[in-house]
């Protein structure tokens, strides 16, 4: 499985550093198998020791230039890293990011084999139009993407559930995932709220591959916790 936190703009680099040392202890101690990834903040980007996947939240589909604030290729190149989130939902409502916007990113990442997570995810007023509805947002989500590029990571993450404590029943996670798998082969992630007392009963859900989680993530005991969790559940 695979286990991944995003950061957001929490830690510093220091902080980082520690956290990764952390895991990477326990990953060998405890014989984890499962994969551990971490989106940090840019300030802290570095692969450091290499057991950690390490991943940018974000950079412009560029390798240089004149893009005040952005990072591109040439910066995640300078620390070895070769994984990206896009598409996550407060890059698409807060930042305003279009889906035109994240095909680019994403067609120029996948252009530089990058294993790219994608993240879809519906807003409440759209689930509460029922399945299909919500079904259809999300192909929209997923208009224009390469469902078929290798290095491809899907993360279904409810916009309403991120960082407020709600999450979808697990027959409502397992519907979702289901739908998803019928027209994507690589692994789907369920993100929204995954803690350590939920990260079981949404693993083990079928069609669910792994989490991608936020202030779930934050402690670094808790993290560790929800990769010994994936790892007993043997998919
Ligand atoms: C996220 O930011 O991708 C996320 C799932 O956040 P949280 O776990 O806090 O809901």
């Amino acid at each position: 499985m695979l286990i991944a936190a995003n950061f957001k703009t929490n830690k510093t680099r220091a902080q980082t550093r520690e956290y990764y040392r952390a895991v990477s202890s326990y990953i060998a101690e405890n014989n984890i198998a499962s994969e551990a990834m971490i989106f940090p903040p840019a300030t802290a980007l570095d692969s450091f020791d290499g057991a950690i996947s390490v991943g940018a939240q974000n950079a412009y589909a560029v390798e240089n230039g004149a893009f005040t604030g952005e990072i591109g290729l040439e910066q995640l190149d300078e620390f070895g890293i070769k994984t990206i989130l896009i598409g996550h939902s407060e890059r698409r409502h807060i930042l305003g990011e279009s889906q035109e916007l994240l095909v680019q990113k994403f067609d120029y990442f996948k252009e530089q084999g990058f294993t790219i997570v994608y993240c879809i995810g519906e807003p409440l007023e759209v689930r509460e139009e029922g399945s299909e509805v919500l079904i259809g947002y999300l192909d929209d989500q997923l208009e224009g993407i390469d469902l078929d590029y290798k290095n491809l990571v899907i993360a279904y993450e409810p916009v309403w559930a991120i960082g407020t404590g709600l999450t979808p029943s697990a027959d409502e996670v397992e519907l979702i995932h289901t739908a998803l798998r019928q027209k994507i082969e690589c692994k789907i992630l369920y993100g929204g709220s995954v803690k350590t007392a939920n990260a079981e009963e949404l693993l083990a859900l079928e069609n669910v591959d792994g989490a991608l989680i936020g202030s779930g993530a934050l402690k670094v005991d808790d993290y560790c916790t929800i990769l010994s969790i994936a790892d007993s559940l043997n998919k």
